[in-house]
């Protein structure tokens, strides 16, 4: 009988100080290794690392740190550092310049990515619950990938900042990792989210990480330039799809990456209203009145670029005059897809105790419009479209007909149309296959695969 031997797996030692929020610290970094198949050492001699978290709120506890960063090293040798004290990193360092990692309180990513490098893990298909790209809600060609939490703005109709706090980026290298990961695990597609995508890394802007023996900034630009470098175990570039982009100038920047392919040309954009009386009593974030100007310069650049975003009718204040001006503006706009709500109060959210609120009948006649106009904008731009091939990813295949359904660069998963393929034997999901399209409605197309 053959017996598969379980590797041994790397063990961790662990010394906690200081104060409960710093023990929950230690039981949410130990929690994570052990599901990533680490073991727990309960002496320095058996540990191939020994994590020290520390305690920075008096004198006495910074110097009780200190020693307990001395005794493991002394008794070890193979020590990371973490926990209040990492906000001095240098006196830990002048005293102990062998110590491998230092990262400051709730810093788990950093303290993990420490201990991968410090004791690699090692994966096993039988011991593990995790897989190796992670748990995964979406089927394995495309996955979600979130770069921040939380929100600096506070939009009256929102109530995400009370709830999730301000930004906080991710740093990224570790976004950079867990992308290389899924893309070697299957991963086609990355659909890049957060709250506010192109605030990503304003509470970290100095922290530059290297990755690759690159430098890398957190921010938007360079990040999507690094997911636009990883590369398919078929050594294809994923598709990379940029969510919730809040139009700042520096979004511009983004565009020459969508022209040199290394972004889809695609960019989701939650514009909610173009008025800028409605827009200003939102309290939206880049609301730039010049925004048209820029999306024709994008679509000098990037010709292929799709634009898709939402919009909010029945805002409390809005009137004919204002509504008509949005109706205008996506006359002019030309926007690819679109989706629409109904202003709708949420607990908890400032716009409630705004005057004038709009009666539901007049939000629905509204709804009902502004539905009918981008309907009607998206069947054109579709029209426009058969008769040529496109790349076509393919989401699921019918045995029974022998067709499938997939979606083209201009179609996010869920939220978009889709391209439905007959004649389409011998496919499988995930594959990308050119597609000659035959037909369109308002929000589909119908094609062929070559
Ligand atoms: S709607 Fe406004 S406040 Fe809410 S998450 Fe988006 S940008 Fe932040």
């Amino acid at each position: 009988m053959n017996v598969t031997t379980l590797p041994k797996p790397p063990r961790v030692g662990l010394v906690s100080l200081g104060c409960p929020k710093n023990l929950v610290d230690s039981e949410r970094i130990m929690t994570k290794l052990r599901s990533e198949g680490y073991a727990m050492s309960p002496d320095y001699a058996g540990a191939d690392v020994v994590l020290v978290n520390t305690c920075g709120f008096l004198d006495s506890a910074k110097e009780e740190s200190l020693e307990a960063i001395g005794e493991a090293i002394a008794e070890n040798g193979r020590v990371v550092v973490t926990g209040c004290m990492g906000k001095e990193a240098e006196a830990i360092r002048a005293r102990f310049p062998q110590v491998l990692a230092i990262s400051g309180a709730h810093q788990y990513e950093e303290v993990v990515a420490a201990v991968h490098e410090a004791a690699p893990p090692i994966p096993s298909p039988f011991i593990d619950l995790v897989p190796e790209a992670g748990l995964k809600l979406t089927p394995r060609h495309y996955s979600y990938l979130k770069i921040s939490e939380g929100c600096n703005h506070r939009c009256a109709f929102c109530i995400i900042p009370s709830i999730r706090g301000d930004l906080v980026s991710r740093r990224p290298d570790a976004i950079l990792r867990e992308a290389e990961k899924l893309v070697a695990a299957g991963t086609k597609e990355l659909l890049v989210i957060s709250q506010d995508t192109s605030a990503y890394g304003v509470d970290i802007r100095n922290e530059v990480r290297q990755w690759k023996s690159r430098d890398v900034r957190p921010h938007m630009t360079d990040l999507a330039r690094e997911l636009g470098m990883l590369k398919t175990p078929e050594g294809e570039t994923p598709w990379i799809r940029l969510h919730y982009v809040y139009p700042y100038p520096h979004v511009d920047q983004v565009i020459p990456l969508m022209a040199e392919g290394l972004v889809l040309p695609y960019l989701d954009i939650p514009f909610q209203h173009a008025s800028p009386k409605v827009l200003r009593a939102m309290r939206r974030p880049a609301n730039d009145a010049k925004v048209l100007e820029r999306i024709r310069g994008w679509r000098v650049i990037a010709p292929d670029i799709i634009i898709r975003s939402t919009f909010v009718v029945g805002f409390p204040g809005e009137t004919e005059e204002d509504f008509q001006y949005l109706l205008d503006w996506l006359e002019q706009a030309q926007l690819d897809r679109v989706g629409a709500f109904r202003f709708e109060p949420v607990e908890g959210a400032a716009a409630n105790a705004l005057p004038d609120p709009v009666p539901e009948a007049v939000k629905e006649e509204r709804y009902a419009r502004v539905m009918q106009l981008t309907a009607r904008i998206s069947a054109e731009k579709l029209a426009a479209k058969v008769g040529s091939t496109l790349d076509v990813l393919i989401d699921a295949v019918d045995g029974d007909t022998g067709g499938a359904t997939g979606r083209s660069k201009a179609d996010a998963p869920e939220i978009d149309g889709e391209v439905h393929l007959r004649d389409a034997g011998g496919l499988k999901p995930g594959d990308i296959v050119a597609v000659r399209i035959e037909e369109s409605d308002e929000h589909d197309l119908y094609g062929v695969p070559l």
